[in-house]
């Protein structure tokens, strides 16, 4: 094994007057950036390797000795080796009595073997303090700077001292610590990487499963329905006029269920009587996401409103027009100004427009860096209230589209509702009960209960019984 020389060590002794020398195991992709982060802040590096010779891509400054040597210059080791290769580790179990050994190891899987990779160095050295971290930052981040969207980095570990050790070494890289407790956190730690928009997971499919849903059923109302009974192949609305059917249905649809589970959450707690109850594990998930299932919805709008923009610039549409006005001018007359369908046209897009203003203000506020300036009644009073008004607004803007159209058995192709239709039940069974939450009788009751409030002759009587309170 290649052993330091006097020269190389007395260095690493010159510079630890700045910094205690931090030591790295591995010269991978991992260990060479921190390396190199840890030196461009003052540490002085010493790597340990299998290999210390071959080592040419290492930082200029860093020093490479084999590992019981280089285990020697320092308190802190890093280890950034894979756990399939920790077989070298126990050896080096008396050098590194003592010592902070921060694992850093991510595994392919969620849960890949029945203990973290940071327990089970534990176990293999027990004398010497582990301590779980930087596992989340990225080699690339740490080598090219740009630590902005992950300059977090969760620490646990059972040893306070090594734990704050580990913290004060990533502040001083420009990182952001955050103790996450013991090494039993390690666990949700190492899985944490390996999640890939787990917030988004159900919005988007809830979303996806709309859209599939509405395509398919405007398809057979709009598109094969005047095929079948009249010979009319209208197949060109597969472009534009079906998708703009089905964006502004799921984006409705989508905003009342960012409400519909503020609304089950009340009245579970009426019914209960106690806030002191947890909700049932899927409401819990469904809450959760809220923020997310509203920004879907608002990128349909969005759409609705791109779609919507160039109605006027289609062929088909233009040629209707023309179509109209050639046959008025045929028959030598002129049509009269529809009165109530103005005020029905202008009321529609006026709904809209204001429905996604709001919409807009909703997303823009659930911004971290919007949200984190306003406080808790503020951010309540718009993403509640105005959020409810938003839905409000955008719910008559789809019933002035549909108008008394639902009253018209024309509109009921092979008995089949509009899409419309469809796409307003949830939005109004959303909007009917919170109108009932806030009659002042339910309001007091629930703010009471939200207060902390309990229903005492129910949980008298069912004392012994608590699934019942
Ligand atoms: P890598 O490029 O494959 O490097 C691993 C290093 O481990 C090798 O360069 C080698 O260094 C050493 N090694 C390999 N086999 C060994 C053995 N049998 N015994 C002793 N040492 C051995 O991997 P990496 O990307 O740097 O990742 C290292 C660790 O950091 C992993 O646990 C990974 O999960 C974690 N991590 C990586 C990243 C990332 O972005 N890459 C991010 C977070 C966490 P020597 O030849 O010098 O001994």
């Amino acid at each position: 094994m290649f052993a330091p020389t006097q020269d190389k060590m007395a260095r690493v002794g010159e510079n630890a007057h700045k910094r205690d020398a931090i030591c790295i195991f591995g010269t991978g992709d991992f260990g060479r950036s921190l390396g190199m982060r840890l030196l461009k802040s003052g540490y002085p590096v010493v790597y340990g390797s299998r290999d210390p010779k071959n080592s040419t891509l290492l930082p200029s400054g860093a020093q490479v000795f084999n590992h019981t040597e280089a285990l020697k210059t320092s308190k802190v080791i890093f280890l950034a080796v894979h756990r399939e290769s920790y077989d070298f580790i126990p050896p080096l179990s008396d050098l590194l009595e003592g010592k902070v050994l921060v694992d850093v190891s991510n595994n392919l899987r969620m849960n890949q073997y029945s203990e973290s990779n940071a327990q089970y160095l534990s176990q293999l050295v027990p004398k010497a303090n582990v301590v779980k971290g930087f596992n989340t930052v990225s080699a690339w981040a740490l080598q090219s700077g740009s630590l902005d969207a992950s300059s977090q980095v969760f620490v646990c570990g059972d040893d306070n001292k090594s734990k704050q050790l580990v913290m004060e070494v990533a502040r001083s890289i420009g990182l952001t610590p955050l103790d996450q407790g013991s090494l039993l956190a390690a666990e949700e730690l190492e899985n944490y990487p390996l999640q890939l928009f787990p917030m988004w997971r159900l919005p988007l499919t809830i979303a996806a499963g709309l859209t599939v849903f509405f395509f398919i059923y405007c398809v057979v109302i709009d598109v094969i329905y005047p095929y079948a009974k009249e010979n009319n192949d209208v197949s060109y609305r597969l472009a534009i006029s079906i998708p703009n059917r089905i964006f502004p249905n799921v984006s409705l649809i989508l905003l009342s269920l960012v409400y519909l589970p503020g609304v089950i959450a009340a009245f579970i707690q009426l019914y209960r009587g106690t806030k002191y109850k947890r909700f049932p594990d899927w409401l819990d998930r469904w809450m959760l996401c809220r923020k997310q299932l509203g920004l879907v919805a608002l990128a349909y709008a969005f759409l609705h409103v791109l779609y919507t923009f160039i109605i006027p610039t289609r062929y088909s549409v233009r040629w209707r027009w023309m179509h109209s006005m050639i046959e008025e001018s045929k028959k030598n007359k002129t049509m009269q100004l529809n009165k109530m369908l103005s005020w029905r046209v202008d009321l529609y897009f006026a709904l809209g427009m204001l429905g996604f203003g709001l919409y807009v203000l909703l997303g823009i506020t659930s911004l971290p860096s919007v949200s984190n300036v306003v406080n808790w009644r503020e951010f309540r009073f718009v993403q509640s209230k105005l959020g409810y008004i938003t839905l409000l607004l955008c719910t008559a803007h789809a019933a002035l589209f549909g108008w008394d159209r639902f009253l018209q058995s024309k509109w009921y192709r092979w008995g089949l509702p509009q899409a419309y239709m469809l796409g307003m039940v949830i939005p109004c069974i959303v909007l009917v009960l919170k109108l009932i939450l806030i009659t002042p009788c339910v309001d007091k009751m629930i703010t009471r209960i939200r207060q902390g409030w309990e229903r005492k002759s129910k949980i008298k009587v069912c004392s012994n019984k608590s699934s019942f309170i």
